[in-house]
Formats: C-alpha cells, structure tokens, sequence
C-alpha cells in the first residue's frame, strides 16, 4: 500500500469513528453499566441468584486489620466516629461490637476518606424483625454519598437494587450471598472518588468493588452519582474526601472489626 492511499484511508476512519461512536446521555457525561432495562428499585427486576459463603461466619477474625490500616472500630469505643450534628456517636457499644441505636440518627467518621479499601463486619437482628427494606436495614455511605446497602436478604425479598450487596438504587448484587439473620458478615470495599475540573466537569465517576463474605457483588460498578431513593441525581462538584457515614434506619443492626486504607494517588 502507497502512502497516499494509506493517508486517505486512515483519514477516512477517522471521519467514521464518532459516527459510530456509542451515543452519551445529556449529564451523564461517562460509561456507567447502570441498566436501561428496569426501572429504578423495579420490583419485576429478578432478584439476585443465591449464592452459599464459602468461610464459616464462626471464624473468629475474618479480616484482622493489616498494620498500615486506619481501624475505625477495635471492639471498645465509638471514639472515631460522630453523630450527625458533630456530638459524641449516640449509638450502643457492647462486648466487642456496637449497634444502631433506631431513631438516633446516623453517625459517621471524625476524619475524612477518598479513594480507599474499607473492611466492615456487620450482623443484622435475629430473631428477624418485617420484611423487605423493613427488615436488618442499615448502610454503609462511602464519603457520606454512596450508600452500600446492608440488609437482612437471607430468604427476604425486595427490589433487588436495594438487596444486601446492592449499590442502592443503581447495582443489584452479582448474587445474592447473604447469611442468616445474627451471624456476622464481611463487606470488603475498593473504592474510587468521582473527579472534577477546576470549573467543575466530572473528570472522572466514582467506582466501587465489593466483596461481600468473600464473594464478588460489585465489579467495579461505575456510579451513575449519588445514591438515593427512587432517583438517580447527578454529580455534584465537591472535595476528594469526605466523611464514612453508616445509616440509623431504625433497625439494631451491628457492627465490629471496621478499618480502612486509603489509597494514595501515584506519584506523577
Ligand atoms: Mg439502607
């Protein structure tokens, strides 16, 4: 081939590729894997597959804090955490681990996180209490935004974009690998910020991985933004780092053994 006609060619499918380039919502600016098939918390949507943890919930340390992690709960005090108006965290400590206190609204870090692994063990009530969101629900809102549900999914039904492993309102869990009622579960968490410009373009979506008692539920899910109820609201420009915040959702739902590592940005 003559160089002549290899520049023609070359300029030739470089004119076709925006044509057949996927097209991008208005506002949603990036590749997000959310479905355009259901609706938002879509109740005919199939519930995820069951799926049996493969690590007994009796093990006693199932993710010990790795020596350069932040431990935000050791068993003892809440002495890292807050309540929503900056008071001491209102919820129940007991022997190794604490608990919502249902009506005292949710509490979250002193100290501010970006992108991140979280480790989180978390138990919901037993003997069970209601059904479907009314049943075991707390949250796990990475930089007070994101909210990882926690939820009694062991043979409950709901939305299954609001099931337990579910990036509410946007990712149903890969499957459904939920343990009964009281015994203890493990979320693991690789977490990334959403970026923006200077002028305040989203530069970059947020993304999270979860690993729920060993068991892959998010794949690198890329957030739509914000969580919330029946609604997918966009980004808003804010910091790198913000508050974790577990959500009081008037269920006693517990927690112990919470540490974090923040994930430095590489050297440029
Ligand atoms: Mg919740």
């Amino acid at each position: 081939m003559n160089f002549t006609r290899l520049v023609t060619i070359t300029a030739f499918v470089s004119a076709l590729v925006p044509l057949c380039a996927p097209a991008q919502d208005a506002g949603e600016p990036y590749s997000t894997h959310v479905s355009k098939k259901w609706k938002i918390s879509d109740r005919s949507r199939p519930m995820a597959v069951v799926v049996t943890p493969g690590t007994a919930s009796t093990d006693e340390q199932p993710g010990r804090p790795p020596s350069d992690a932040i431990v935000l709960f050791d068993g003892k005090d809440l002495s890292q955490w807050v309540g929503r108006h900056g008071e001491p965290a209102p919820w129940y400590v007991g022997n190794g681990y604490f608990s919502t206190e249902p009506g005292k609204g949710d509490i979250h870090t002193k100290q501010s996180f970006g992108d991140c692994q979280l480790h989180v063990e978390w138990a919901t009530p037993n003997p069970p209490h209601g059904k479907d969101q009314d049943r075991g629900n707390s949250g796990i809102y990475l930089m007070s935004l994101y909210e990882l549900q926690v939820l009694d999914s062991y043979n409950s039904t709901t939305y299954t974009d609001g099931q337990a492993g579910a990036i509410y309102a946007q990712f149903p869990p890969l499957v459904n690998v939920s343990r009964p009622p009281g015994q203890w579960q493990t979320y693991d968490v690789v977490f990334h910020g959403a970026r923006y410009s200077p002028d305040g373009k989203i530069l970059r979506p947020a993304s999270e991985t979860v690993l729920q008692n060993g068991v892959l539920v998010q794949d690198n899910s890329v957030l739509t933004g914000p969580t919330n109820y029946m609604s997918r609201p966009p980004y808003k420009p804010g910091p790198d780092k913000a508050p974790l915040l577990l959500q009081d959702h008037d269920h006693p739902v517990r927690y112990r053994n919470i540490w974090i590592r923040e994930i430095k940005e590489p050297a440029p």
